[in-house]
């Protein structure tokens, strides 16, 4: 994507297009406030305040018609979202009026603005650094509380002044460095090795900190991944369907039937889950069904979360045991299912079952079964408290923590504990001090990167390509 980088004056629509209240025309850019005077009847805009609202009409300004009845908010630099001058149109939130009053203020001499080009402007002009503006990105796409939480967090700058800090001790190892370099005669060397590695490691040590909550930012941001399995006929589809609160996978009495692999989004206590609903892990010489299985094979060895389903009314037969087995190794949760119905299998047995096959490769805590029933919905809610336990309740403060949610982030921090490495690999070799600058301005680089303070364009546009129109 091409963006006009003079700073010309730039419009667009910030709301849906879709009926609704109101809808706002943004203006930004030097111009602003003149190109809305162009189209505004009502109060003299480049005279007044700033920081107010005025009561007013749009008009064609090529025959003065009236397009509609508006507040007009007049928000003049740098006290605004782009640190430029800026002005809101409220107009009625139908389709057609609010194109009209679009198409008035780019006739009036704006520019239509590119997806996320008000934020990218934020950014340019120092408002926020590249990490708030993903973050804003991320408060927009925001699919549960943890996420939204999350976003809001980094948006506060919050990860940005951890990374800032870190930038700022290696800028001091830097400068020591090349200080003493610079100045043999009356700076040495002497006992440098040990301070420079103390001090690389104590900065790898809060880089490897950061890297740690990747995978559960990744978890909250997306969603974690819940594949649910059992034999033929446990009860799989029909869980699936009480999960989504809708009947969506196809539910049947033929053992057997549930083909194809499907990904749903559930919702559930501020976090989701992204479920994979299988054929079930089993042998079969059906083609078809092998095809499901080894969907089902492969989505439970990337899973996060497996949800394993017997059932109850019936005895657990090998079937059972040979798909707990090869769930070996995952978090996984145990379901007694048809609780409605007269019990065949006990917890105990069940509880047995698990630990038999899985020896002590489940994690902890997560092989007591929960008796539920998909027909009823009966222990839903205590399925749902044991997966947020297990994941984010008891482990992510996000009032405290900073978590990585970005791959963008994930990637500049591994570089930079890659650098970091390196710097301490020079040392041991016994390398010379020159050697060690380059690795550990390489990390401040990739630190860097993750603010956007060594600004590359292709990675820049990637970031605001993603974003909506007029924002
Ligand atoms: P899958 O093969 O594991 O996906 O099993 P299904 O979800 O297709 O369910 C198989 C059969 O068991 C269907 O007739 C369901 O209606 C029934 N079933 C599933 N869960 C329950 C339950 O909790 N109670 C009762 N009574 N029947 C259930």
């Amino acid at each position: 994507m091409q963006y006009n980088m003079e700073n010309d004056t730039i419009a667009a629509i910030a709301t849906a297009l879709s009926p609704s209240g109101i809808s706002i025309v943004r203006i930004s850019g030097p111009e602003a406030v003149s190109v809305a005077s162009r189209v505004f009847q009502g109060a003299s805009l480049a005279a007044c305040e700033s920081h107010t609202v005025h009561y007013g009409h749009i008009v064609n300004p090529a025959d003065g018609r009236v397009i509609d009845e508006v507040m007009v908010l007049l928000l003049k630099a740098p006290r605004t979202y782009t640190r430029e001058d800026t002005v809101e149109i409220d107009c009625h939130g139908g389709v057609l009026v609010t194109k009209r009053v679009l198409e008035a203020v780019l006739a009036a001499g704006a520019r239509l603005a590119e997806p996320g080009e008000f934020t990218r402007r934020a950014y340019l002009n120092g408002r926020i650094d590249l990490s708030q503006a993903e973050a804003v990105a991320g408060v927009i796409s925001a699919k549960n509380e943890l996420a939204l939480k999350n976003s809001i967090r980094q948006l506060s700058g919050r990860e940005r002044e951890e990374i800032s800090a870190i930038r700022a001790e290696l800028l001091r190892e830097i400068a020591q460095i090349e200080a003493t370099l610079d100045d043999p005669e009356h700076l040495s060397f002497e006992g440098f090795d040990e301070v420079i590695t103390r001090q690389t490691e104590a900065q790898a040590k809060r880089i490897q900190k950061l890297l740690d909550t990747a995978d559960d930012g990744r978890k909250i941001t997306e969603g974690i991944r819940t594949v649910i399995v059992g034999r033929p006929n446990a009860g799989k589809s029909s869980l699936m369907n009480l999960l989504l609160g809708e009947d969506r996978a196809i539910v049947t009495d033929i053992a057997g039937t549930t083909r194809d692999t499907l990904t749903e989004e559930v919702r559930m206590r501020g976090i989701t889950l992204l479920l994979v609903d299988t054929a079930g892990i089993r042998e079969t010489t059906d083609t078809v069904e092998r095809i499901g299985v080894t969907r089902a094979q492969r989505a439970a060895s990337e899973a996060d979360l497996i949800l394993y389903v017997a059932d109850s009314s019936a005895p657990l037969d090998d079937n059972d045991r040979a798909i707990l087995a090869a769930c070996a190794g995952k978090p996984l949760i145990a379901l007694l299912n048809k609780s409605d119905l007269p019990g065949m299998t006990t917890a105990a047995e069940l509880r047995e079952a698990v630990r038999a096959a899985a020896g002590d490769g489940f994690a902890a805590g997560t092989d007591e079964p929960i008796a539920i029933s998909a027909k009823t919905g009966e222990g839903l809610a205590h399925l749902e408290e044991r997966i947020t336990g297990m994941f984010f309740a008891d482990r992510i403060r996000l009032d405290e923590e900073c978590i990585i949610t970005s791959e963008r982030h994930k990637q500049a921090l591994s570089a930079a504990a890659d650098s970091l490495a390196r710097v301490q690999e020079s040392i041991a070799a016994g390398m010379s001090e020159d050697f060690y600058t380059i690795d550990l301005t390489a990390a401040y680089e990739s630190l860097g990167s993750i603010l956007g303070e060594e600004p590359d364009e292709d990675v820049i546009n990637a970031i605001f390509a993603e974003f909506c129109m007029g924002k």
